[in-house]
């Protein structure tokens, strides 16, 4: 019999020190909640199998699959702002890598699977709450287009966890195209390990960026295609609303998925100094802050690669700095870009950028809904030489406190579009594409965890998981869903992900 997962584990090759060896702990008594049959297909497995009693025992960590070479890796990382040496997967085991059908290779790894050497005081396992909020929002990021790790499958494991109260516990897996970290980097340059630096550099041009292997200094060229991924990734997060939480070194990808989905968050009301983390009291990873810390990650690494830039030290920190010099200008690029498209316009004009910003600046200041403005704003654009539909643009000012304020900004937006080539249809098309009806919204997914972990009941799971899928559609029957908080979401509070 084949195996179930056809591991080939280029991470489980590199030298000892790179991570600790475990297997999961297994767990009573282990239910599929849910199984990602799409993405199963995807990665080239079998749905079927993985819905099987043989499938779901591997799903919740029941033993080690053939061809597993279950691991724990380890890491340091900046947790908000504080260097800390050795962190680790203490609740993640990896269990190897599949290449899919797409000819890309992607980590399987578990999450609340038990304990490992880095779990320090945690117990390694994961409560059922967080596991579907991740597997929901993740997908949810999937389907809007935004780089993520990936959600194959959760297990309820049928234990108690101890957090502030005692929870269901489960297990995730979680699939990335790598879970190499800012923090991968910081553990081996903490160490001044030169050698496992290297190796692990260039464990990451192989896989992410093989073309920079054939440039003149390919440690740089990792760099900057790293600081690309990021400067396009905070971008793309800006256009949807979303705040990631916990923007620690540790949880930022090399591969420039969007990973760890803590104590994440989408804006309801738009006010960029929205952070919703509980323990983020000072605003660290608020939304509008989030391209200057990444920025400050950026330069984290950037620094742990130094060794490896140059032999000659002062050569070295050119190299990082112009590496990092051009974040700004790809974050400006894909942010006003991503804005336009936003605006339905397909050009690029002097000005756009002051017209998004104040379109941005009069929905903080009259507290607007941050997604069903820019939805609905489609339907009020107007069609060449009439005026639109008086109902579509009541439903856009209505969201405003002042709705004369969007009524003076809304002027200014229509004479610009006018310069556009396309009509007014391809301009609600382009409108329609990228601004979603349908995210993740706060009031939502507590609803769906409460539901899932008080009463047992994953009805309200499926059907925001179906309504997440297809975000940029209309979905009549499922309006609710898109509707904004009582009060705007103000007051709302996240929790770390434990
Ligand atoms: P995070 O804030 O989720 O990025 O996690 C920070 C660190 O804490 C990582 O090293 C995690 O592996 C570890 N960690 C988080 N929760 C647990 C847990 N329940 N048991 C063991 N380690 C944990
Ligand atoms: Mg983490
Ligand atoms: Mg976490």
């Amino acid at each position: 019999m084949t195996a179930l997962f056809p591991f080939d584990n280029s991470y489980a090759r590199l030298p000892d020190r790179f991570f600790a060896r475990v297997a999961p702990t297994p767990v009573e008594a282990p239910r599929l909640v849910r199984l990602n049959r799409a993405l199963a297909v995807d990665l080239g497995l079998d749905p079927e199998r993985l819905e099987s009693p043989e499938g779901v025992s591997v799903l919740a960590g029941q033993g080690v699959p053939t061809g597993a070479e279950p691991l724990a890796a380890a890491y340091a990382g900046h947790q908000f702002g504080q260097f800390v040496p050795q962190l680790g997967d203490g609740r993640a085991i990896l269990l190897g890598e599949v290449v899919g059908r797409d000819g890309r290779r992607r980590d399987i790894q578990l999450k609340g699977s038990g304990p490992t050497p880095f779990s320090r005081r945690g117990d390694g396992r994961a409560a059922l709450g967080p596991v579907l909020r991740e597997y929901l929002v993740s997908e949810a990021m999937h389907a809007l287009g935004i780089p993520t790790t990936r959600a194959l499958a959760a297990v309820a494991t049928g234990e108690r966890v101890i957090r502030e109260t005692v929870l269901p516990g489960a297990v995730l897996t979680r699939v990335a195209s790598s879970h190499i970290r800012v923090g991968s980097f910081q553990f081996f340059s903490a160490r001044g390990d030169v050698e496992g630096l290297r190796m692990l550099a260039d464990h990451a041009i192989a896989r992410h960026d093989p073309a920079a292997a054939e440039a003149e200094n390919p440690y740089r060229a990792l760099l900057e295609a790293v600081v690309r991924r990021q400067a396009e990734l905070v971008a793309r997060w800006l256009t949807v609303g979303f705040i990631h939480g916990v923007m620690n070194t540790d949880n930022m990808s090399i591969a420039g998925e969007t990973i760890d989905y803590g104590p994440c968050a989408f804006l309801d009301t738009y006010d960029p100094a929205t952070a919703f983390s509980s323990i983020d009291r000072h605003g660290r990873y608020a939304y509008g802050n989030q391209p200057r810390i990444a920025l400050w990650n950026l330069t984290r690494l950037a620094e742990a690669l130094l060794p490896l830039l140059s032999d000659d030290e002062t050569r070295a920190v050119a190299e990082a700095e112009a590496a990092l010099t051009g974040f700004a200008g790809l974050f400006e690029d894909a942010y006003h870009s991503g804005l336009n498209r936003k605006l339905g316009l397909a050009t690029t004009r002097d000005g756009d950028t002051v017209l998004a910003g104040d379109l941005l600046k009069t929905m903080a200041e009259n507290e607007a809904d941050f997604t069903l403005t820019f939805r609905r704003l489609a339907a009020a654009v107007p069609d060449l030489g009439s005026d639109p539909e008086p109902e579509a643009i009541e439903a856009v000012r209505s969201l405003f406190i002042d709705p004369t304020a969007y009524d003076r900004w809304a002027e200014r937006w229509r004479r610009r579009l006018a310069d556009e080539p396309g009509d007014a249809a391809a301009q609600r098309t382009l409108m329609r594409a990228v601004n979603p009806a349908f995210i993740p919204r706060n009031h939502q997914v507590e609803a769906m965890i409460e539901a899932a972990v008080e009463r047992q009941d994953f009805a309200p799971f499926e059907t925001l998981l179906s309504v997440l899928a297809r975000p940029y559609d209309d979905q009549p029957d499922f309006a609710r869903y898109a509707e904004a908080p009582e009060g705007g979401g103000r007051g709302y509070r996240t929790f770390c992900g434990t």
